[in-house]
């Protein structure tokens, strides 16, 4: 990665020039949402300032320009992903998107004895649609278990994919754990049964080269927020037969053809998903984010973060009775962990005042919080606009906590 000059790229972030509590903040909670870039920032000023009007009604100019742009955007984002624009819905993000496939997928089709297959490792965002829908249609949860560093078992995830699973909900990676899962594989084993996959990629797409095709996945949904987008953004991809075949998850305009008091006749997807106004300025923000990384190349940014990763993970082992929970030789740049006798909010808040911004808690993830026993971990996930000092910086004001609390 020496090609990029990685400070240049971190002073394009406005925000990570401020002060926190009196000391340089050290940014370290991108997997919750990510920093915007001043072309993000620029784009949606731009948009508002020069451009704004409605997408899809009006003839007018400005009318014309702002759908342009929101296509355009589709464009954009369907170019990174590697997938047709034509089977990509905009939406609010991963827990719209999923909802999606859970009331207009499955919610027709699961009845009493279907069951659902999940990981122990998913964010609340890929279980409780699924209990929704189970609740109605009878269907039943199936849980894939966890070796104890994190990675999925596959021998049991595979030996659950019985006859009566019809939809497998599985997160490419771990917002608390890291560990990246080999979905390709998964969604291979799955397909052999006729098991529908819905990938949660939130964690994914800003991290990685994304390709979704050569995934074989069904279903695939990101947000835009955690990719230097603007928060109310993301995406449902999903094969071009399940999109025709899939009925309206919300009625409005912009999604139908014609509406009769008699009947109507819904718009073709993606166009059907996408009922109401949508978030017009948040999407084409999104684009110029994904412009934004593409121009720095999603190779690049995997690497430099990798190498956040293993610094961080080499300081803070040294650190007496730090445990680190999530442990997978395939990982995001995320590190969970506890430090023996300290509350994961006492350390949160600690670093806070030395201008630390980690995440403490649950991270959406109860069953995953269940199965390692503990209430809560701290969670610092790092980004490729973050620095090596920064993650020296880090592991100074732990250890300085960490003698605070005794
Ligand atoms: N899944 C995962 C793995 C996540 O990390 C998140 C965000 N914390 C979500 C789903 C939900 O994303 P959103 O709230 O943007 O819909």
């Amino acid at each position: 990665t020496n090609a990029i000059d990685w400070n240049a790229v971190r002073a394009d972030f406005p925000l990570l020039a401020r002060e926190v509590n009196g000391k340089p903040l050290v940014y370290l909670d991108s997997a919750n949402t990510s920093q915007k870039p001043a072309a993000v920032i620029e784009t949606v000023d731009d948009f508002f300032r020069r451009h704004n009007a409605n997408v899809s009604r009006a003839v007018h100019t400005l009318g014309s320009e702002a759908t342009e742009a929101y296509e355009g955007a589709r464009r954009t984002l369907a170019a990174f992903l590697g997938v047709r624009s034509d089977e990509l819905v905009l939406c609010s993000g991963t827990t719209f998107a999923i909802n999606l496939v859970a009331y207009s997928w499955a919610l027709p089709r699961l009845k009493p004895g279907d069951a659902i297959l999940l990981s122990r490792m998913e964010h609340h965002a890929n279980i409780v649609p699924w209990q929704l829908v189970a609740q109605r249609t009878g269907a039943t949860i199936k849980v894939a278990e966890l070796h104890q560093d994190g990675t999925l078992d596959l021998d049991a995830l595979h030996a659950a994919m019985t006859p009566e699973v019809k939809l497998l909900g599985i997160t490419h990676v771990s917002n608390v754990l890291g560990t990246i899962n080999p979905i390709a594989a998964i969604c291979r084993e799955a397909r052999k049964r006729g098991i529908v996959t819905v990938v949660d990629g939130s964690q994914a797409a800003p991290h990685m080269p994304l390709d979704i095709p050569s995934l074989g996945c069904d279903f695939y949904a990101i947000t835009g927020h955690k990719m230097c987008g603007p928060t109310g953004t993301g995406a449902l991809w999903a094969r071009r037969e399940h999109l025709e075949a899939m009925p309206p998850f919300l009625g409005g305009g912009e999604m139908i053809k014609e509406v009769r008091f008699d009947g109507t006749v819904f718009n073709d997807p993606p166009h059907r998903f996408e009922a109401g106004t949508p978030n017009i300025a948040g999407h084409i923000g999104l684009g110029a984010a994904v412009d934004f990384l593409s121009s720095l190349g999603m190779q690049d940014i995997a690497a430099r973060e990798h190498a956040l990763l293993t610094h961080a993970t080499e300081q803070l082992l040294k650190i007496d009775g730090l445990r680190i929970i999530g442990t997978a030789p395939e990982k995001a740049a995320v590190i969970s962990f506890l430090v023996d006798g300290a509350h994961a909010h006492d350390l949160a808040t600690l670093l806070d005042l030395e201008g630390v911004a980690v995440r403490s808690g649950h991270h959406c993830a109860h069953p995953l919080m269940q199965f390692y026993g503990v209430p809560a971990t701290c969670r610092a996930s790092f980004a490729f606009y973050n620095t090596h000092d920064e993650v020296d910086a880090f592991v100074a004001a732990l250890r300085k906590v960490r003698r605070l609390l005794g």
